[in-house]
């Protein structure tokens, strides 16, 4: 499974974001969000004839049983010449949002016309993985670098449609770890889905859902159950925050166990709307998995 970027779902997703408008603290946020979504359809729609599903080759195979993601530079889905492409779309469509991003897109435009923003080199940095590619755009300057982040995730998760339905279920019962099988990046959040309460994690880049052993820890996998803890947020029966003591990592759960019958979830939505469970994480000493 993975996040609704196109098709049927999307009305019910912005229906849900206006209704978590009403909530002032998250209007600009959700306004930024709900302009990405648009503006993925967009982009979607743009490069869609590079978007063909993905087989599953056998260097991929094996690579993935050695541990390692399906993402690579040797089969990156979407051309370097469509990733500027897309770039230069997301760019054009936040102008005029607000003064802050528009002087942030003057600095963004200036570092692509350096070269240091390129469709090249965002790939070869992202297919390295978490280690390099989170500090390499957070180093690009005097820029909001949640608002890049947001655009780039926004263009990633375009580019990973690919293989979101690449892996069979055996194979997929075959990965124990705590980061995306898709592209290696860690979870924004998890959920228990289903009788007992499966633990899904969420991909915070891809949008990937993927099984998870209910009592580790999502970074390191630490499995002691002295050394977690997991948190109920009284009169929610819905959020939980699971906490590590080792890594000092914590992961917000959705418990969707609670939710009323045929409720739709949407979780990169319930990443950006529960700051709350941040807040509570935050001044108990615990840090999110993708640190921003
Ligand atoms: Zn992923
Ligand atoms: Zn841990």
């Amino acid at each position: 499974m993975a996040d609704c970027l196109e098709g049927d779902c999307l009305e019910l997703k912005r229906k849900r974001v206006e209704q978590t408008k009403s909530i002032p603290a998250y209007e600009t946020l959700l306004n930024i969000f709900e302009r990405l979504m648009d503006v993925t359809a967009e982009g979607i729609d743009r490069v869609r004839d590079q978007l063909k599903p993905m087989p599953l080759s056998p260097y991929m195979e094996n690579k993935f049983q050695e541990g390692l993601p399906l993402v690579d530079r040797k089969n990156f889905p979407v051309s370097d010449e469509a990733f500027d492409d897309l770039l230069d779309l997301f760019f054009s469509r936040l102008e005029g949002f607000s003064t802050a991003i528009d002087r942030d897109l003057k600095v963004l435009a200036e570092k692509r016309t350096d070269g240091k923003i390129s469709g090249k080199r965002l790939i070869d940095q992202f297919v390295m993985g978490s280690e390099t590619f989170l500090p390499y755009i957070f180093e690009l300057g005097n820029i909001n670098s949640h608002l890049l982040f947001f655009v780039l995730r926004s263009i990633f998760k375009i580019c990973l449609i690919p293989f979101q339905d690449t892996l069979t279920e055996e194979l997929m019962g075959l990965w124990e770890k705590g980061e995306c099988p898709i592209c290696g990046f860690p979870p924004d959040m998890g959920i228990l889905r289903g009788e007992g309460g499966k633990l899904y994690l969420h991909c915070a880049i891809c949008g990937h859902e993927w099984k998870y052993k209910r009592m580790a820890c999502a970074f390191c996998g630490n499995d002691l159950q002295e050394e977690l803890k997991y948190l109920e947020i009284e009169g929610d029966e819905v959020h939980k925050i699971y906490l590590c003591h080792l890594c000092k990592k914590y992961l917000k759960v959705i418990d969707s166990r609670s939710l009323p019958e045929g409720f739709h979830i949407f979780l990169d939505l319930e990443e950006l709307t529960s700051l709350h469970l941040d807040v509570i994480a935050d001044q108990q000493g615990y840090s999110p998995g993708i640190n921003l």
